[in-house]
């Protein structure tokens, strides 16, 4: 048999968890590691006194929701089920941010009915209608503007939000007229302007260049004697994905001190943040067993009991995850492709992965999959979802 002292690949994982006996795949999450990136979050937020909204749409399991929620964060949602879950799992409605492109008129009235932080809008049409529900409700709703900064996120294309050609925000070229429209709406109140460029962002000089350019805007804004309430610049901040164990928790120092340094905020306004993937990333990882090890004339297959129905990220953005064998022995390594046993060729977490010879039954880890894991499993293949576990 396998045997755990062997076990050491990880900090993440260096616990006492008996995989041997865990039904396979599944999805381990380390809440000890979990609280300790908030911590280091609150910590290097609290300094400057940024205020951190969890996006939910990165993981929503209810046992982390509530961790999160109960460390002081807020949210931000992208829809109005995960409004209703993070109001649910503790989250204060006060702290709610609402983006997304099409916002339905069912989303923004539960939004409105429980009297959200900001609605962050990405159109005229979606202000018309916020402003017409609020009238029903005789409310006047908080909006904040989702600008499209053109700025490259320098990352890749299905996740570059932030340029003229992405759906998301709207361009500055549009601001002008919006805002005319705006001052004509009674129901609605410009309160923040809101940006989000992208994900998985590890190049620190982005977000620099995200600040220069909200500089110049609020001088724009400035001239029309428009200072908003607060500024809003999204997530994105990138993992390690490649080393985890160098980097278990994101250097959450630098990247705040970007902004502190370079960001020209207004007096009284405040600054926001919306971390999905930095938050709970580097926390999951998904267990897998060897089913069989297929050899083919110029390699190896090894087919595991994950598929992209558990973690879908590599076959939709080739994303690299790191891959262990955690049950292994061998002195040796050996070339692997690392596959899933659905019917698509793209079901393929790694080509030509290094590993100890592998054989059926050994433990296979799938690294950083905390984040955009979980919440795109699907059943394709009438496949059963993987299991959860926590560890702590
Ligand atoms: C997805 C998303 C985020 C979180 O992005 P991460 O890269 O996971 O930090 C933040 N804001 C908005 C509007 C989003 O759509």
């Amino acid at each position: 048999m396998h045997c755990i002292q062997n076990y050491t690949p990880s900090t993440a994982m260096n616990k006492q968890f008996d995989f041997q006996s865990q039904k396979t795949p599944a999805y381990v999450y380390d809440l000890s590691l979990l609280d300790q990136t908030l911590k280091a979050i609150q910590t290097e937020a609290s300094f400057y006194g940024y205020q951190i909204h969890y996006a939910l749409k990165a993981n929503n399991n209810a046992l982390i929701l509530e961790r999160i929620a109960n460390q002081g964060f807020g949210a931000d949602c992208v829809s109005g089920n995960e409004i209703t879950e993070a109001v649910k799992r503790g989250f204060s409605p006060q702290k709610i941010a609402f983006a997304g492109v099409g916002k339905t008129d069912e989303e923004i009235n539960t939004a409105l009915n429980h009297s959200i932080f900001s609605f962050n809008c990405e159109s005229l049409p979606e202000i018309e209608i916020i402003n017409e529900l609020a009238k029903k409700k005789q409310q006047i709703a908080p909006i904040a503007l989702r600008i499209n900064p053109n700025v490259n996120a320098n990352t890749h294309r299905y996740i570059t939000t932030g340029l003229e050609e992405n759906k998301f925000g709207i361009n500055i070229w549009e601001i002008e007229g919006i805002l005319e429209r705006m001052s004509e709406l009674k129901n609605v109140r410009l309160k923040g302007l809101h940006f989000h460029i992208g994900s998985q962002i590890t190049d620190l000089d982005t977000f620099k260049n995200l600040c220069n350019r909200i500089n110049l805007l609020q001088e724009d804004f400035y001239a029309r004697q428009i200072i908003v309430e607060h500024i809003n610049v999204g997530g994105g901040l990138g993992i390690n994905y490649h080393q985890p164990d160098l980097e278990t928790i994101p250097d959450f120092k630098s990247y705040f001190k970007i902004f502190h340094d370079f960001l020209a905020l207004r007096p009284m306004q405040k600054l926001h943040f919306e971390l999905g993937r930095s938050v709970v990333g580097q926390m999951g990882s998904l267990l897998s067993k060897v089913i069989y090890v297929k050899k083919a004339s110029a390699k190896s297959f090894l087919i595991i009991d994950a598929a992209m129905t558990d973690l879908i990220r590599p076959a939709l953005y080739q994303a690299y995850h790191k891959i262990e064998n955690i049950s292994s022995k061998s002195q040796e390594t050996e070339k692997y492709d690392v596959v899933g046993p659905v019917c698509e060729s793209a079901d393929i977490f790694a080509k030509a992965v290094d590993l100890p010879v592998s054989k059926r039954g050994d433990f296979i880890l799938i690294r950083s999959t905390g984040a955009y894991g979980q919440v795109m499993a699907s059943n394709y293949n009438m496949r059963d979802n993987a299991q959860v576990v926590f560890i702590d």
